[in-house]
């Protein structure tokens, strides 16, 4: 029961809330119900430069040395997404407020990333191995 073949993971409603910012929210064919938060969803873009940047994060957090290289700020502004649309029936695209938009959300990866405390409890949701 545990299959995990691509296309399962159904919405039959997708809400984006791109002019109040409050993210995303998406039904699923199965009745679960998952929101997404725009600075969430930045943090999990699944761009090959951002997950390049997210196997380095351990590294960043474990030593934040004032006199090395450090090109990424500690204080990111709210990230918002300024639009959003879709891509093909199997995906979501944003453009985000630091203008960084070349992620493409798979329904497959948002319903993997679900930050939902039933979803969490499953294991899945808190880390996001591509
Ligand atoms: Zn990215
Ligand atoms: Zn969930």
């Amino acid at each position: 029961m545990a299959s995990r073949e691509p296309g399962r993971w159904k919405p039959i409603d997708v809400k984006v809330h791109v002019s109040t910012g409050a993210g995303v929210d998406i039904h699923w064919a199965d009745g679960h119900r998952s929101h997404y938060g725009f600075p969430f969803l930045r943090d999990h873009c699944p761009c090959a430069l951002c997950n390049e940047e997210r196997g380095r994060e351990p590294a960043r957090q474990a030593a934040q040395s004032p006199s090395g290289p450090s090109p990424l700020p500690l204080y990111k502004p709210r990230i918002i997404a300024r639009a959003a649309s879709a891509v093909g029936h199997y995906a979501l695209q944003f453009d985000f407020s630091d203008g960084h938009s070349t992620g493409i959300y798979s329904f497959e990866l948002l319903r993997e990333i679900c930050p939902c405390e039933a979803c969490r409890a499953e294991g899945r949701g808190s880390t996001f191995k591509p």
